[in-house]
């Protein structure tokens, strides 16, 4: 029912995970046809002076930090910024918008999407850092953690869930929640904190293993949304991991989270500040999509916004203090097909189209360094390229 559209589709779209990880050379190219041309060489120019400077590499860190608000389209925003004035939104100096369409030409979800985004590769619903063929995909947590940069993954959902999982899981079924924690355990993640202990824990899965024991090995553990502060502080001043599963399954609805987005992210900006070469986090607002799902009232969407946006102040906080770093804000796709429209009683409101997704393009901001080329119209897989030559630009070249 989705497949009447004509894409368009730009050349090199459909490439093999070899092809995949020859990286600069096919990302450069595919810049060259769909967006402003771009250097891939160790010469980048500068938004700012338009003047040739070394790249970061030999500069500064490498700092990529990945914000998705799942299922948060232009009206989701609308809330946030109707409900604060001051609205982190209006901090990004580049704005653009993502087809969210995936390879089988349709309403994606989260594990397809997220998995675009992870890898530069269009893939198929429920696939996690896979392409169509179920072919295996470095991701880039994975490609950053080979290079010696730290890596982090925050989640308001079990962190098994298809957006954080789709960056250090690969399967086909994004659903087999307890082999994608035993993977995730195994994986290389310096910073893992969210909900969905039950899936880690020997107790709770049905095979017995001892995935929290794994996962907690190299990190320290925080225990609860009190113990953050201290867990987050002792793992930067000693250079351990840091991990932190806050409920048996999902987090709590916005009005009742703790810890918040915003104070979960600040732990993992503090530990992965403390790597010298840089780090690649993955930040994600969960549950605005199941709010979206539910179609619910204003004030329930807009407790998610509040925690997604507090979440942005932070980031952008920290951008401003540490020049080197970029901040790319997008969604998976859009939920609910929502409109904001104006209250029968008074103030706004919103009107739902469906329970489901939507095709909806989707808000993408940028800020700090590198932000330039998230500017414009980008199909999903040209961002997640984007993002690997971003935060890998001399490494990619190597590869
Ligand atoms: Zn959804």
């Amino acid at each position: 029912m989705h497949s009447t559209h004509a894409p368009g589709r730009a050349p090199g779209t459909f490439r093999s995970t070899a092809r995949l990880a020859r990286g600069i050379a096919l990302s450069a190219t595919f810049v060259a046809v769909a967006g402003p041309p771009r250097s891939a060489s160790a010469q980048e120019a500068s938004p700012r002076t338009g003047t040739s400077v070394p790249t970061r590499a030999e500069t500064v860190p490498s700092r990529v930090v990945l914000f998705i608000a799942d299922g948060t389209g232009v009206s989701q925003w609308t809330v946030a910024l109707f409900e604060d004035s001051d609205s982190p939104l209006r901090r990004f100096p580049v704005g653009g918008l993502v087809d969210t369409r995936n390879v089988e030409d349709r309403i994606t979800d989260s594990a397809a999407s997220a998995t675009a985004y992870a890898t530069g590769v269009l893939t198929r619903n429920r696939y996690l850092g896979v392409d169509s063929e179920g072919a295996r995909l470095a991701t880039i947590l994975e490609r950053a953690a080979e290079r010696g940069l730290a890596t982090g993954l925050v989640a308001t959902s079990t962190v098994t869930h298809a957006t954080p999982a789709a960056f250090a899981a690969h399967i086909t079924d994004r659903n087999a929640h307890a082999e994608i924690a035993s993977q995730m355990a195994a994986a290389p993640i310096r910073v893992l904190l969210g909900g969905g202990r039950q899936w880690f824990d020997p107790v709770s899965r049905k095979d017995g293993a001892d995935e929290l024991g794994r996962l907690r090995r190299g990190k320290i553990w925080a225990g609860s949304a009190a113990e953050l502060p201290a867990a987050a502080a002792a793992a930067a001043a000693s250079g351990q991991g840091l991990a932190g599963l806050f409920a048996a399954d999902a987090m709590s609805r916005a009005a009742d989270r703790s810890p918040t987005l915003g104070e979960m992210t600040a732990a993992a900006l503090q530990v992965l500040d403390a790597d010298p070469e840089g780090f690649f986090l993955m930040v994600e607002a969960s549950q605005v999509d199941w709010r979206s799902h539910d179609n619910e009232e204003w004030s329930v969407v807009a407790d998610e916004m509040r925690d997604a946006d507090g979440a942005l102040q932070v980031l952008l906080d920290y951008v401003e203090r540490h020049p080197g770093t970029l901040l790319v804000v997008t969604a998976d796709h859009e939920t609910g097909g929502a409109a904001v429209v104006e209250s029968p009683h008074d103030g706004w409101a919103l009107d739902w189209a469906t329970g489901d997704h939507t095709a909806d393009m989707v808000p993408l901001l940028a800020a700090g360094h590198g932000a330039a080329p998230f500017g414009g119209v980008r199909r999903i897989d040209a961002v997640g390229r984007l993002l690997g030559e971003a935060l890998l630009p001399v490494a990619a070249a190597a590869d």
